[in-house]
């Protein structure tokens, strides 16, 4: 219990330091993108305290935070986005995920295990031999792409902390009867009606990944079915526990929950690259896509200055990196650039 409480103790400071730095920072105040944009660096003499953390403790740190009655979620975020970083410096490709196997399955030799009932069939066991992998996403020469599961996506709630809950998906905008679409080639695993889900398909795709569509209005497939990319899966609809229509969009790996917004931009709906690094972490992977740029946070550097060097706005920035304007930047973290 001490011990927790040192660890508050910390992040609290934390926060009373980053709210310190929004004030007093003449440049940040000068200039309209940079009111609160906030940089920790080697000499705050906060930075030494959480850049020695290892990956390891930082996760343990988070899952502390998470018993409390009150979390903060951001910071959790903050924290969270840090300890990813540091377990991206231990990287090792031990395994390369091959496109297609000797099987009707999808991704067979990655499961063992073909469910149609149950959503989450998928005990720790598979995942606990991981640590880095590279996942292809597309296969331009046999065909096998990407297609966005709706046409003209407007995000309206987003992955992660919702509500003192976890969102282990994101939420898209949609009419009733709106065409909901494959996003990779793969074979229909579910295809039912959930309590909470409601009308809900799982494919399991041939990279490994499973996607799921909830809150379905209409089911257009069955389990079993072969799926090519961008097939219409069902209509869009409001059903199971969902106010107001809009489509819960899920893209797992091994049944653990990835932020759809590491893979796709759905600003421009499509990939934001062809290949992932997934590294596993406690509870889920951690994801770089890989052959993207990067920016590697500078003492001085804010928002601004880093979009300009870059021919980007700050909300461009923000929008890659799934960010908001007030991010804390920490010298030596990396941000996506393009
Ligand atoms: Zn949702």
């Amino acid at each position: 219990m001490a011990k927790l409480k040192g660890k508050i103790a910390l992040l609290l400071a934390l926060i009373l330091s980053v709210s310190f730095h929004s004030y007093g920072n003449e440049e940040e105040r000068t200039n309209r993108d940079t009111v609160s944009a906030l940089v920790i660096t080697p000499t705050n003499p906060l930075y030494k305290s959480i850049s020695t953390l290892s990956g390891e403790k930082i996760v343990s740190m988070i899952d502390s935070l998470l018993e409390l009655e009150n979390i903060p979620i951001g910071l959790i975020k903050e924290i969270n986005d840090y300890a990813e970083n540091q377990l991206l410096k231990h990287d090792f490709y031990n395994s390369l995920t091959n496109y297609y196997e000797n099987s009707a399955i999808p991704s067979n030799s990655t499961y063992g295990k073909w469910d149609t009932r149950n959503i989450s069939p998928y005990n720790e066991s598979i995942t606990k031999n991981d640590t880095s992998l590279v996942l292809t996403l597309t296969d331009k020469k046999n065909n096998c792409n990407f297609i966005a599961p709706l046409q003209d996506p407007v995000v309206t709630s987003n992955f992660g902390w919702r509500h003192g809950r976890n969102h282990n998906g994101i939420d898209l905008d949609l009419q009733v009867w709106d065409p909901v679409r494959a996003s990779f080639d793969g074979m229909v695993r579910i295809s039912l009606y959930h309590p909470g889900y409601g009308r809900v398909v799982v494919i399991r795709h041939y990279n490994g990944l499973e996607t799921l569509y909830a809150h379905l209005h209409r089911l257009k497939v069955k389990a079993g079915d072969i799926i090519e990319a961008g097939q219409v899966i069902g209509l869009g609809g409001n059903s199971g526990q969902s106010t107001g229509s809009h489509l819960h969009y899920e893209i797992r790996y091994k049944g653990k929950p990835l932020n759809p917004k590491h893979l796709i931009s759905f600003k421009k709906n499509e990939l934001l690259s062809d290949s992932l690094l997934l590294t596993k972490q406690k509870w889920n992977y951690s994801i770089l896509p890989l052959g993207l740029k990067y920016h590697t946070i500078q003492r001085g550097d804010f928002m601004f200055k880093i979009a300009n060097r870059y021919g980007l706005t700050v909300n461009e920035l923000c929008e890659i990196n799934g960010i908001r304007r007030n991010k804390v930047l920490i010298v030596g973290r990396k941000l996506r650039i393009k």
